[in-house]
């Protein structure tokens, strides 16, 4: 049976707003867009949106399905069994759904667990977003993310390590190129793995076909990376011209991941360990100057609010949005980073990322207009519709 939505706006994920509209979906695609008198199915399910828009389903491109948020959240996968670990990550893989990303990219997980996840959703057996995971993320030995990661040390062992992400059924590769936040004891500017190790990641990335994501802060990590051939910039914190330069030399994306950096601001008092807090108000200021710089280039950007680190809770996701709008984005620039160009950089553009005839129905409804108040977004109970597919899974 079709479904017609039609009554509200219609935001079309390319910055083009149709208003009033009428969307039929026919089976799990998008069959047309018309006008209010366009003729529908007599037998059509109609979805009435009076004073509410329809968006494509949101894109996120960076989270951890498998920590919570907490403020601790690698504290709690340790006090956690894996069997509790994964029985969370269905809840949290629900309440993105539920928030209204209807696509996202696991960024590092145990290589399992979240594979697991994926394979559920796609047998339909539990609700979750469309997932992308990248299994284990590969750091050098004691480097950024070694609690999850792989550590692998020398191009032929970064190979290997790739190699066996793959074997594991990841959909993407994510190498560590430098420092980070969230583990002790090593520095966000400083570069991890080696220009000649990420070469063998991406190398081997590329040659299975899959995308090379690299998490890269510091700047000579990040032009590292870039000269390794890696398809995106995750967090990029310390960006320069030259980074730029080669970012839109070879079409990189940046993924600027604001969203932990704006909770940690206000995480005094509430059990985020120092060390977390200290590294995020160091890397604050650089961080915005390089969305700055990368905005003004063009530079491709995709949310992604990095969900699951600490005061990040699966659902909130789109308040990503609303820190791309406190940093110079309009609410239509921010609202394309979160749907069209989150779909490009995934590689799902052919099918996902906007409303356009053909493409899969991935919608999402709104209360509303995000575009004079962003913020709406944020609160999932201003989702009132979520359709995956075409099927409706969530509604009134
Ligand atoms: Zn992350």
């Amino acid at each position: 049976m079709a479904i017609v939505i039609r009554g509200g706006s219609v935001f079309t994920g390319d910055g083009k707003v149709l208003d009033p509209a009428v969307v039929i979906i026919e089976g799990d695609r998008i069959a047309k867009i018309g006008l209010p008198d366009m003729a529908f199915p007599r037998d059509a399910e109609v979805i009435d949106i009076a004073g509410r828009m329809l968006l494509p389903g949101f894109v996120d491109c960076h989270l951890h399905i498998l920590i919570d948020g907490s403020p601790n959240p690698m504290a709690a996968v340790e006090n956690n069994s894996m069997e509790m670990t994964l029985l969370l990550a269905t809840a949290h893989a629900r309440d993105t759904l539920m928030a209204g990303v209807t696509t996202a990219r696991d960024m590092g997980g145990t290589g399992r667990a979240e594979i697991a996840i994926r394979d559920a959703i796609n047998a339909g057996v539990i609700q979750g977003p469309r997932l992308l995971v990248s299994g284990q993320q590969i750091c050098m030995t004691g480097g950024q993310g070694w609690q999850f990661g792989r550590e692998a040390d020398g191009p032929d062992e970064v190979r290997k390590a790739a190699r066996e992400q793959i074997k594991a059924g990841c959909d993407i590769v994510k190498l560590m190129a430098t420092g980070g936040i969230m583990t002790p004891g090593v520095e966000p500017g400083a570069a991890q793995l080696t220009e000649a190790e990420l070469r063998a990641g991406v190398e081997e990335a590329h040659r299975a076909n899959r995308k090379c994501a690299s998490h890269a802060q510091g700047t000579l990590g990040i032009l590292n990376s870039l000269n390794a051939g890696v398809d995106s910039i995750e967090h990029g914190f310390f960006l320069n011209e030259a980074c730029i330069a080669r970012m839109l030399e070879n079409d990189v994306p940046l993924i600027p991941t604001l969203g932990p950096g704006d909770m940690l601001e206000k995480a005094a008092g509430l059990g985020v360990p120092e060390f977390i807090i200290e590294k995020s108000r160091q890397v604050r200021g650089p961080h915005i100057e390089s969305l700055a710089m990368a905005k003004q280039a063009n530079v491709l950007i995709g949310m992604g609010a990095d969900c699951g680190t600490p005061l990040l809770s699966h659902g909130s996701n789109l308040i990503e949005l609303v820190s791309l709008v406190e940093n110079g984005f309009t609410p239509e620039e921010a609202l394309v980073v979160g749907t069209l160009n989150g779909a490009i950089i995934l590689g799902l553009d052919d099918r996902l990322g906007s409303i356009e005839e053909g493409k899969l129905a991935d919608l999402v409804v709104a209360v509303g207009n995000p575009l004079d108040d962003i913020s709406l977004l944020t609160h999932p109970e201003n989702i009132t519709h979520v359709l995956q597919g075409g099927r409706v899974v969530k509604a009134p």
